[in-house]
């Protein structure tokens, strides 16, 4: 249920009505907009709930929500969310550029990287420290030092620092160094790491799977909403199809999609999305165009060298170019970038 508080209720009105809430046996989530307050009341619904909460001082209305995902429909918060995590800022008008590369390699890497996207106008910078690789064999990242060298780039640059946990016993680890904590596509339904980065005060971008619906990646940000955490963004990173021409199908109609059924802002990752370097600045371009609130590029100073995903990666010129290009789609809508 939807308790929507009349506009000028009380703090106390909105504390006793969250008191009666869970009398009930519900949790409640307290969703302050601008212009009134809405409390979720989730749980079981039974006869009679609606009219028992509607005589409470305070309230306007008490409807059900019918999304399956309740704390993360636009039914219960109507107004975008902003998320804000140091210098990266995403909704509200701001697209936030998180780029760098797949992987933290090494120190004159990492500071090479912050330092050149940062100067095209990145606002935030990637970098895996723990990698989900298809195969065993392949570059499993620095793990802890690789948090540490990002950690580095973040003081030489102010930049914020978005980087993966891979495993719900490395959530401490990562949260110390990490600025947004990634939950990558392979991880998107796996439950209790969700719940365990609902713990936290960090944003979380939380990725598509690659064969996850829109209902199930909604879901999904719902565990994260639901165990405490209100900041999660949501990002499209392509799907798998029949289709062979590009690594994953990027299906951009999920951006306006998604804005229609949810207040998170929504990132798209054009570098895994097509999985081929000269594919990445139109289609970032197309992602700001179907309104993205931000995006995530793979940048490299040397791709052709690079220990994962160089095929995809742009060097710091395309990245610059990338950028422009952007930014003119950006400023035809009035957005800032
Ligand atoms: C990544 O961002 O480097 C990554 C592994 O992405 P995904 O989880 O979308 O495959
Ligand atoms: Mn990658």
């Amino acid at each position: 249920m939807i308790v929507v508080m009349k506009p000028g209720a009380s703090p106390a009105e909105v504390d006793h009505m969250v008191e009666r809430v869970e009398s009930l046996g519900l949790k409640a989530h307290v969703l302050r907009g601008v212009e009134r307050t809405v409390i979720a009341a989730i749980g079981a619904e039974r006869v009679g709930l609606k009219e028992s909460l509607e005589s409470g001082a305070g309230v306007a209305e008490v409807m059900p929500i019918l999304a399956p995902y309740k704390i993360a429909s636009r039914e219960v918060k109507s107004e975008p969310t902003v998320i804000e995590a140091g210098s990266l800022k995403v909704g509200g008008g701001r697209i936030g550029v998180i780029a760098g590369p797949c992987s933290v390699e090494n120190e004159p890497q990492i500071l090479a990287c912050a330092e050149a996207v940062k100067a095209a106008g990145a606002t935030a910078l990637r970098g895996g420290a723990f990698k989900p690789r298809t195969s065993p064999y392949s570059f499993q990242g620095l793990k802890e030092g690789g948090l540490k060298l990002l950690a580095a780039a973040r003081d030489a640059t102010g930049l914020a620092v978005v980087t993966e946990v891979l495993a719900t016993e490395d959530v401490e680890l990562v949260a110390r160094y990490a600025d947004v904590l990634q939950i990558g596509a392979r991880n998107m339904q796996n439950y209790r790491l969700l719940e365990a980065v609902g713990k936290i005060q960090q944003p979380v971008l939380l990725k598509r799977g690659p064969s996850a619906t829109m209902e199930e990646l909604l879901l999904a940000a719902e565990y994260i909403l639901d165990a405490g955490n209100p900041n999660v963004m949501l990002c499209e990173r392509g799907i798998r199809t029949f289709e062979s021409h590009t690594r994953f199908t990027l299906p951009l109609a999920s951006v306006p999609y998604l804005h229609a059924k949810t207040h998170l802002p929504v990132v798209v990752d054009p570098s895994h999305g097509t999985g081929h370097t000269y594919l990445v600045p139109q289609m970032a371009a197309a992602s700001v165009a179907a309104g993205a609130d931000g995006l995530i590029l793979e940048v490299h100073p040397d791709p052709e060298n690079a220990l994962s995903d160089g095929y995809q990666s742009l060097n710091f010129e395309q990245f610059g170019q990338t950028m422009q290009l952007c930014r003119k789609v950006a400023e035809a809508l009035g957005k800032q970038m």
